[in-house]
């Protein structure tokens, strides 16, 4: 079935499958979360969810393997990777393709409806979870890093895909019964999958924008109240401005979950080489946003 809605990235079409699993997921979150119910389901999906979000896909794929915002070695790539995969939001070598493309549009001064947000929420929501966008030239986007796209660890957890899913639910099943699998698994994915792609929303739309980047179509936005929810990532602004960046949040008014796992592992001796905004510099083309005028003197200004 092809969608009509067309832009300068190409086509957009979409997916049944997504559309499927996504059903799925949302029908057993609701029957099996109300028909199975305890704290302590509630508490293993909240710590299932903190670890494959934050660990797996902030730190060890957003941060990790598409950034490169740290060093790190391949035994601790693969456990990130893995946890990653367990969010249920893809494998890294599509998250990272899909990063990729966003990243290019996000930056040219028109950018096609799919990778933008002005259609507003349900619209963003829709081609996140359920379309594919359909590139017109592949060639114009940075291709996956080939550390990434050839290690056979990651083609399997990519082919997997929410298979990986079973093994977790047997272990569940096996230390909690139905409620910590109805909790820990489908409510816990519902959750994850809409929740990424609201606060992907919202963290382009409201917010402060302490940078800018002239002729960029999206530049982020610092959301703060998602801070923690977002594992950090939703001081989005500095991210666009600060791509390569490990560290978000910047400073203790700026809690950045992420990060200080980043400083954790790095405290471990587990990663290194941790690159932050303040080693390294804004992104080409990028700026302060000019300063609100804050009036030190006590001149009164006259208002025109
Ligand atoms: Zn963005
Ligand atoms: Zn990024």
């Amino acid at each position: 079935m092809e969608d009509a809605r067309d832009g300068a990235g190409g086509g957009t079409r979409l997916n049944r499958a997504k559309v499927l699993r996504w059903a799925l997921i949302h029908v057993g979150a609701l029957v099996g979360g109300s028909l199975f119910f305890s704290w302590s389901a509630v508490a293993v999906a909240m710590g299932l969810a903190a670890v494959t979000m934050c660990l797996g896909v902030s730190v060890g794929f957003h941060r990790g393997l598409i950034h490169r915002a740290f060093q790190t070695s391949r035994a601790m790539e693969a456990v990130l990777a893995v946890l990653g995969s367990l969010a249920g939001l893809g494998g890294v070598l599509g998250m990272s393709r899909m990063h990729h493309r966003r990243d290019y549009h996000q930056n040219q001064p028109d950018c096609p409806p799919y990778f933008g947000y002005s259609g507003g929420f349900l619209n963003a929501m829709g081609y996140a979870l359920f379309f594919d966008s359909e590139a017109r030239d592949e060639s114009v986007y940075p291709p996956v890093d080939p550390r990434v796209a050839e290690r056979p660890l990651f083609q399997f957890l990519e082919r997997a895909g929410l298979w990986l899913q079973v093994p977790l639910a047997l272990a569940l099943y096996a230390a909690g019964g139905e409620a910590f699998v109805a909790w820990g698994l489908f409510v816990r994915l519902a959750l994850t999958q809409d929740g990424f792609w609201a606060i992907h929303y919202v963290s382009h739309t409201s917010g402060e924008q302490p940078y800018e980047l002239p002729g960029a179509a999206e530049q982020g936005r610092n959301t703060g109240w998602l801070a923690l929810l977002s594992m950090g990532e939703s001081w989005h602004n500095t991210h666009h401005a600060f791509p390569s960046s490990a560290q978000m949040g910047v400073g203790w008014r700026q809690p950045d979950p992420g990060f200080w796992a980043v400083r954790a592992l790095e405290g471990l001796g587990l990663v290194w080489n941790v690159k932050t905004v303040s080693n390294l510099p804004l992104r080409e083309g990028a700026r302060h946003a000019r300063p609100t005028r804050v009036h030190r003197s006590a001149q009164p200004v006259t208002a025109r």
